[in-house]
């Protein structure tokens, strides 16, 4: 096992992680950068060393500071948790190189997944179902307008390198086309530095439901079910439960094997989500996201595994402590991610929160590192916190919730906890009738 692990992350995540390796008895080190020296992790860490200014691109992106905090520290692992260099391929091989194990899959397979088109190709040959599209890149319009039309409107117009929602455009008709693909190109291009896109079919109505995996590296994979993050606004994820109200047990088992044997013949190791568009009882691949997810409480909450306990486990050649036949799912679960920001344009709400209060009680987690009178600089992500919620099934679950939610204190910045409030009292989300449009049409009014 680990001596000493460096988390090279902050907020929420790092506190995660930090807890995580305080129970398993491993010394801690945490990063950060000059902004975040009050933050609870720096508070809470065994060390820690200031990597650089705010900007996140010179301290929590700066590999080079991050390895030279890990010979000073003499830590033997990192863990990277989510955004940041988690997905950095890079940044796995330049650990390896100097003898520090990531906590986390080996940089070819944080390539080949990092890359959207080569995630789908791999896919498809594990045998994963994946939507209707072109196979790679397309060159030009002409080849865009074939394809199109082969697959049939409306099509979306994706990013390789994409993430985040960024770089992806839906085009209606053919008079469309052109321009979703010059909008697409110009957006990856700024945001990812390759404007390399790919065209699928558009579908019209799905759910989001990922597969958590974990691989041993040494061909084991078990699955622990789905989530179902339908309710996003603009491409991203604000609440995610787990089971989805959408599957039957069925359907839950099969797909999930699909995922895990994929997983196991590809070696992969430690933790993965296996995204897919669900529609009409059909899985479409979208993506594989190489790493610990926000959403990982829900799937905590209804396999009672500790997901950060298997990822160190896994990473330090350990194995997984359970196989598939050790998986149970109990109960139901529904993570509200709680933002700094205006709860219906969604602007970031930086500042000082003068009263944080949060709820207690059977069955309520809060993943937060935040605190009364914690200044949240204006340079990070605005999440401050998840309220994850478990209850013995969906209507406990949802009358927890609403209880939850009216503890829940944030004074002096604007927060989404208003609109959740509203959500757990909408009759489509108590019957868990909506699909990845249904929170943009809500706050349209529609
Ligand atoms: P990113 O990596 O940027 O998050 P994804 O490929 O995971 O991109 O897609 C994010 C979201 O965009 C999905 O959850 C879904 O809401 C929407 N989306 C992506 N592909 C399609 C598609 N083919 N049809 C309809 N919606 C899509």
């Amino acid at each position: 096992m680990f001596q000493k692990i460096l988390i090279a992350n902050r907020g929420e995540i790092a506190l995660r992680v930090l807890r995580a390796a305080k129970e398993l008895g491993i010394q801690t080190v945490v990063v950060h950068s000059t902004a975040d020296a009050d933050a609870m992790h720096v508070r809470l860490a065994d060390e820690s060393v200031c990597i650089g200014p705010p900007p996140s691109r010179d301290s929590y992106l700066n590999i080079h500071q991050i390895v030279a905090a890990c010979e000073i520290t003499g830590a033997d692992a990192v863990h990277p948790g989510y955004g940041f260099l988690s997905e950095n391929a890079r940044f796995a091989d330049i650990l390896a190189a100097h003898n520090i194990t990531f906590i986390g899959p080996s940089g070819d397979h944080i390539r080949v997944m990092g890359d959207k088109i080569e995630a789908k190709r791999t896919a498809r040959r594990l045998g994963i179902p994946v939507v209707p599209g072109s196979d790679g890149a397309v060159s030009d319009e002409r080849e865009a307008t074939r394809i199109a039309a082969e697959i049939g409107y409306p099509v979306i117009v994706k990013a390789s390198a994409g993430g985040g929602g960024r770089g992806m455009k839906v085009a209606r008709d053919e008079s469309d086309l052109e321009m979703a693909l010059a909008t697409a190109r110009s957006e990856a291009g700024a945001a990812f530095g390759d404007d390399a896109v790919y065209i699928e079919k558009f579908l019209q109505r799905p759910r989001h439901i990922e597969i958590q995996v974990f691989g041993d590296g040494m061909g084991k994979a078990v699955h622990l079910g789905e989530r179902d993050c339908s309710l996003q606004r603009r491409h991203q994820k604000i609440w995610e439960e787990a089971p989805s109200p959408a599957l039957n047990d069925g359907e839950r088992a099969r797909i999930g094997a699909v995922c895990a044997r994929a997983i196991a013949d590809l070696g992969y190791s430690g933790a993965g989500t296996i995204e897919f568009l669900y529609e009409d009882g059909e899985f479409y691949f979208i993506e594989m996201n190489t790493r610990l997810q926000v959403e990982h409480p829900v799937t905590e909450a209804v396999t009672d595994l500790d997901l950060v306990h298997e990822q160190i486990r896994v990473a330090s050649g350990a194995g997984l402590s359970v196989t598939q036949d050790d998986i149970r799912f109990t109960g139901h679960a529904i993570e509200c991610r709680i933002n700094a920001e205006d709860p219906r344009s969604f602007t970031p709400s930086p500042g000082t929160i003068t009263h944080f209060h949060t709820p207690g009680g059977l069955g309520i987690r809060v993943d937060s590192g935040v605190y009364s009178g914690y200044r949240i600089p204006p340079y990070y992500d605005s999440l401050i916190g998840k309220l994850i919620v478990h209850g013995r099934n969906r209507v406990e679950c949802m009358m927890r919730l609403r209880r939850a939610l009216d503890e829940f204190v944030v004074d002096g910045i604007k927060t989404t906890l208003p609109l959740f409030r509203e959500l757990v009292g909408n009759a489509d989300i108590a019957n868990g009738d909506y699909d990845i449009h249904w929170l943009e049409k809500h706050l349209a009014g529609e």
